[in-house]
């Protein structure tokens, strides 16, 4: 998956919802299924981000995508819910939902962590895909071949000292896509629902998380598309439960010895 090549129509009439998709690894998937052909519905909490992509998406010639302002930090159940109202009453169905926006927060041990900010990284990480999924689960039921995808870490599968609660957040998303795979798992076989772990990416959060790092030495956003476009389209399809690395195992590694994926 990690050199697939997707055909240029991969994507068409597909509608596929993005989280976080203002900057970063986000903003890219976005811009990239849009360019094979999906109608995007942008979610983020930084409205001139989105508004941003969206003119750059329709500046592009792609489908005209929708934007949907939500902070995942406050956002409560009857918003979800009003979301995959609109969702309904716009498409009728959802064909595709990558969980991407995440929090970094705090890294330093245990006994010196916020409580605060502890609760903020679950909620933005944890809590808010809980809530999305929920409300969008029937949304997805509609679609002929849907996928989600939940967006992890490497530190998600192995705990690492001082990553506090980005690290529980993400053993807890994969612990949550796993729930729903075997959930959706049924006769119909139309959802497919899976973790992927982008690897050392060059992104803000990947600088916050390693500031004395070359970020050139990682790969950009792009260069990790193969495997989104790999699980977001057919190409996939029957693949659920599974835990996906969008880049080559010990590829980081190999490139810069002492260097870990976040
Ligand atoms: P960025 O920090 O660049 O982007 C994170 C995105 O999440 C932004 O669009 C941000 O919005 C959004 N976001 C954060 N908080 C909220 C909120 N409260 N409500 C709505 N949106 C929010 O990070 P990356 O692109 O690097 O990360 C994307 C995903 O990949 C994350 O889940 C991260 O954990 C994961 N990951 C990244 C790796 C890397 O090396 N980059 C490695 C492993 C995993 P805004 O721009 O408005 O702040």
């Amino acid at each position: 998956m990690h050199d697939y090549k997707a055909p240029p129509a991969l994507l068409k009439d597909r509608i596929i919802m993005v989280t976080g998709a203002g900057s970063g690894i986000g903003r890219t998937a976005a811009k990239t299924f849009a360019a094979y052909g999906a109608t995007v519905i942008l979610l983020g909490r930084t409205i001139s981000k989105l508004e941003s992509l969206y003119d750059e998406i329709e500046d592009a010639g792609y489908p005209k995508p929708a934007i949907v302002p939500l902070n995942l930090e406050g956002a409560a159940v009857k918003d979800y819910e009003e979301m995959a109202m609109t969702i309904e009453d716009n498409f009728g169905r959802l064909d595709g939902l990558l969980h991407n926006a995440g929090l970094l927060g705090q890294l330093t041990p245990v006994e010196l962590s916020s409580p605060e900010t502890w609760s903020q990284v679950m909620q933005v990480n944890v809590t808010a895909p809980y809530l999305l999924t929920r409300a969008l689960i029937p949304l997805l039921r509609q679609s002929d071949d849907a996928s989600v995808i939940f967006t992890s870490s490497s530190v998600g599968r192995k705990a690492r000292a001082y990553w506090g609660a980005y690290a529980v957040s993400k053993f807890a998303l994969e612990g949550l896509s796993q729930l729903v795979a075997d959930e959706l798992d049924d006769e119909r076989h139309n959802v497919r629902v899976n973790s992927l772990n982008p690897g050392a990416t060059r992104t803000n959060m990947r600088s916050h998380a390693y500031p004395a790092e070359n970020p050139n030495q990682n790969p950009t956003p792009e260069a990790i598309m193969p495997s989104y476009l790999y699980l977001m389209g057919p190409a996939s399809k029957g693949i659920t439960g599974g835990q996906f690395d969008a880049q080559p195992k010990g590829a980081t590694k190999a490139m810069h010895p002492g260097q870990q994926d976040l």
